[in-house]
């Protein structure tokens, strides 16, 4: 039967990531993806790294995050297409401009000190398309940016396979041996791998991986929207990922075009992803 060290359950962004990051520390990793590599939700975002969070944890994940997409191309050999664009929120509501001088305060504080406020006036010069007539005040943060999510995950799977980890396609987890209250196995639609050890990177299926093994895990799945335009010259590649705080709409450059995004926030939980042209 096959072996090892540990199995990871799902092939996107995360899973690939985590492959890496163990097989370059030599551990013997399986990675089972019971689709493609980077097909499902990594392979449909907007690309947009950020450390403007709420929470400290977040804060200081997302800037070890930046600091490995500096990094990318010299640690695994691969590009990753960061662009240092800059994240620019756009605040139209007096609390909003509270909760975020709360949050500049724990950025400074975490070291994100290169995050700053903008007023309206330098924000409609940083992005000239903007209508900024209700808006009462900005954060920017220079090191936040885009990435290609295609390459860094692809960078990832190529590196890991080089490090010697296997990495297999179209091959889905199916059940989890638990005995002992520890994991004793994996069964798969190709087989069963004898392992001691399970990461679910499962994204919005990680529910389904949990309760393999008994456990209940509160992730629910929801659609999300994105538009790319054609070439639409008003907005350069340098124009920074601009976000509306209040509706959620966002965009950045994409190649000569543009990405737009929001969240339909009525929208219920659910595996839907056909798209609502009435919202969009
Ligand atoms: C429209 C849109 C825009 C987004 N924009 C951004 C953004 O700008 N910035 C950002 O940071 N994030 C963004 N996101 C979120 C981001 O895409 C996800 O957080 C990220 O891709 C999740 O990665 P993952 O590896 O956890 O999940 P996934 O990429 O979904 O990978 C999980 C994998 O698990 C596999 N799987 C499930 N069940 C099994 C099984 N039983 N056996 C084997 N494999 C299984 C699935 O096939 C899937 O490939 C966006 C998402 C969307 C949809």
């Amino acid at each position: 039967m096959e072996s090892a060290d540990v199995v990871i359950a799902g092939g996107g962004i995360m899973g690939c990531a985590l492959a890496y990051q163990l097989a370059r520390r030599k551990v013997d990793v399986v990675l089972l993806e019971r689709e493609t590599l980077g097909s499902q939700s990594t392979g449909k975002c907007a690309g947009g790294v950020r450390q403007q969070f709420s929470t400290e944890p977040n804060v200081r994940l997302q800037r070890m995050s930046v600091k490995m997409l500096e990094a990318f191309e010299q640690d695994t050999g691969h590009p990753a297409d960061f662009h240092q664009i800059g994240y620019l929120f756009l605040f139209t509501q007096p609390q909003q401009v509270e909760d975020f001088r709360h949050n500049m305060d724990m950025w400074h504080r975490v070291g994100l000190t290169e995050a700053r406020w903008v007023d309206p006036a330098e924000a409609a010069k940083m992005v000239p398309i903007l209508n900024v007539d209700d808006v009462i005040g900005c954060t920017f943060c220079p090191t936040d940016g885009i990435a290609s999510p295609n390459d860094v995950t692809s960078g990832y799977v190529s590196a890991a396979r080089g490090l010697g980890a296997r990495l297999k396609e179209r091959v889905e987890v199916t059940g989890i041996d638990v005995a002992s209250g520890r994991v004793q196995g994996v069964r798969t639609s190709a087989g069963d791998i004898a392992t001691r050890m399970i990461v679910n990177c499962a994204g919005a299926w990680a529910a389904s991986i949990g309760r393999l093994a008994g456990l209940e895990i509160p992730v629910l799945p929801y659609r999300r929207h994105i538009a790319v335009t054609g070439t639409f010259p008003a907005l350069p590649r340098t124009t920074p990922m601009t976000v509306d705080f209040r509706t959620s709409l966002y965009f950045h450059p994409e190649g000569d075009g543009v990405l737009i995004g929001m969240s339909d926030r009525a929208e219920p939980s659910g595996f839907v992803t056909d798209v609502n042209w009435e919202f969009l």
